[in-house]
């Protein structure tokens, strides 16, 4: 017997509707916020995301599947949805469109992590990202989508962070100053840091390791460093989810994990499911488009974990619909009478209604007992009488009520039943 590979999971038939929950309540999001879906493929050039996430993330340094494929071509499986998304907006022209160009996706990623609770090697994002606009409104925008995407799932165990990284001015001197106070305190960091505080030091706020972190709390914070463009910006997207009545907290130690990002960065937080407590995050990235060839296009986004929401709304008891059920099982007796069945269950399916009919030849006893395992909510017996009067008996199983209903009226009876 060959075994899933580690870190990743099946969906089974019997939790797949959780999935169409979370994915129809993010289609709902995205089309209240005039977000149209792009698909991207799941594999990519691995240049784009050595220059699109950075060289120096922890991505793109140790986390991506890479590999050549038979055109001897380096060739990546998507660990974000990002890099993708700009790829398709600078290859397709999306620049000349009316700007902002606003969309969504819904796409598995995949990351050679440790796996555990909440970090999985092929996971699930719903992101969204709008290019061509520069304004702290649209900031706010993408942060209420995000937010009316966890309301909608009814989570409320979860707290918005926000922060500002700047901009490649502000950048520059709030290097610096972190340098400068990490310098002497270069023994007490991991290796990996000690790399970061050459090559990318604001990544030395982003570490996991404990000790790191505990050196990371005394860190000058950025915020102290903004140049007064950066400044105003922050400030206006405060003002308008103030105004919004959309609580949050600046924490000026959001880094995010990838090197794209330039002003504004923010995450929905939750202490409900461990250490991965981060269920969405997000930030702009007005650089990045340019970087990767197209046109100068100021751009933001966020990413929500779809296995981590789903981790969340199991541990605070967050609601999912009952799993779906059919409406009507019909049974039948005999070679005729199924042959009934089968005729009747094909016309309630052309006219939308769930059925079900025997395929295993069981006795009509065990072909109850199997309509409610299945949760029938209805249950007609197709027999001899049946055929002859033209009428059935349908039995309304949550209190074993029947009505006698004609044979060609079963599709109506159901229907005025609201199923
Ligand atoms: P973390 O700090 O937890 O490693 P990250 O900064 O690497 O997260 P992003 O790249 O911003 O995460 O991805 C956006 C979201 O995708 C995260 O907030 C999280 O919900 C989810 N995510 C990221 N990596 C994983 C993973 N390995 N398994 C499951 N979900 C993940
Ligand atoms: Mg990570």
């Amino acid at each position: 017997m060959i075994n899933i590979p580690k870190g990743t999971k099946d969906v089974l038939p019997t939790q797949s509707y959780k999935w169409q929950y979370i994915e129809s309540a993010a289609r709902e999001v995205a089309r209240v916020y005039n977000l149209s879906e792009i698909r991207t493929p799941v594999f990519e050039h691995t240049e784009l995301f050595r220059r699109g996430v950075g060289e120096t993330t922890d991505v793109v340094g140790k986390e991506m599947y890479t590999f050549l494929d038979k055109g001897n071509r380096s060739i990546t499986l998507k660990p974000e949805g990002t890099a993708g998304a700009v790829r398709l907006f600078i290859e397709n022209g999306l620049s000349s469109q009316p700007s902002p160009v606003k969309t969504f996706y819904i796409t598995p990623a995949f990351r050679y992590e440790r796996p555990q609770s909440g970090r999985l090697r092929e996971f699930h994002q719903f992101g969204i990202e709008i290019f061509g606009s520069p304004s702290p409104e649209t900031d706010a925008e993408v942060i209420f989508a995000a937010s009316s995407f966890l309301n909608k799932l009814k989570i409320k165990d979860v707290s918005l962070e926000i922060n500002s990284i700047g901009c490649r001015i502000c950048r520059n001197q709030y290097n610096q100053a972190l340098k400068d106070y990490y310098r002497p305190h270069l023994d007490g960091v991991c290796e990996t840091c000690r790399t970061r505080f050459e090559t990318n030091p604001l990544r030395l706020l982003d570490c996991k390791e404990e000790d790191c972190k505990k050196i990371a709390q005394a860190a000058p914070k950025i915020t102290d460093y903004l140049c007064p463009d950066c400044r105003a910006h922050f400030e206006r997207l405060q003002d308008i989810l103030t105004s919004a009545n959309l609580p949050f907290k600046v924490n000026p130690r959001i880094v995010r994990g990838l090197d794209y990002y330039t002003r504004t960065v923010f995450e929905f937080v939750t202490d409900s499911i461990g250490a991965q407590g981060t269920v969405c995050g997000g930030g702009r990235y007005d650089g990045l488009v340019a970087q990767l060839g197209g046109p100068d296009t100021p751009a933001i986004g966020f990413a929500a974990g779809i296995e981590r929401l789903m981790l969340l709304m199991d541990s605070v008891g967050a609601p999912f619909p009952d799993p779906p059920k059919i409406s009507i099982y019909i049974a039948g007796m005999d070679d005729l009478t199924r042959l009934k069945s089968l005729e009747i269950a094909e016309q309630l399916r052309k006219n939308g209604v769930s059925c079900e009919i025997d395929h295993m030849n069981r006795s009509l006893k065990s072909q109850l007992k199997y309509a409610d395992k299945l949760g029938a909510k209805y249950v007609a017996v197709i027999g001899s009488d049946e055929l002859s009067s033209g009428i059935v008996n349908i039995k309304k199983m949550s209190d074993g009520s029947t009505a006698s209903v004609k044979l060609q009226d079963i599709c109506k009876y159901l229907k005025e039943e609201q199923l």
